[in-house]
């Protein structure tokens, strides 16, 4: 027996697929949705699972402080390189990051990298599922 909370978040980030061979090697960006899944086996006195708001002020807030209204590039892109080379005050909004920004791997980071540091501090709360839609067709997921 299982509960599950899901909660969704948006955010408008940029990025580009090095090595990509269609458009996604292009500098780009989506109204990504991101939908967060939390499993537990038992809920509280008021029978919650885990509250929507901590969901909110833990990983929707680190998104939106991280992530939102800039350009996630891999360190390993050239593109990243030449703007550090170059100083150039287009850094600003610019946010180096250790994978490839694809679906995939941003929800990986988020369940791996993210999620235990500052959300599974709830005992016996864990992020198990971490969706990221890029367009309404398509999305990927990393599960746990
Ligand atoms: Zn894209």
């Amino acid at each position: 027996m299982t509960f599950k909370v899901y909660r969704e978040h948006w955010a408008c980030i940029g990025h580009r697929i090095p090595g990509h061979k269609g458009k996604c090697k292009n500098l780009h960006g989506h109204n990504y949705k991101f939908t967060f899944e939390i499993e537990g086996p038992e809920v509280d006195e008021n029978g919650i699972l885990v509250d929507f708001g901590d969901i909110k002020d833990t990983l929707c807030k680190w998104i939106d402080d991280n992530w939102d209204h800039k350009t996630i590039l891999w360190k390993e892109d050239g593109l990243l390189m030449l703007l550090k080379q170059s100083e150039s005050p287009l850094m600003y909004g610019v946010v180096q990051v250790d994978f490839c920004p694809t679906a995939e791997k941003i929800a990986e980071y988020l369940i791996r990298t993210v999620a235990p540091t500052i959300f599974n501090e709830y005992k016996g709360r864990f992020l198990m599922k971490c969706t990221v839609q890029e367009t309404e067709k398509c999305s990927a997921s990393y599960e746990v």
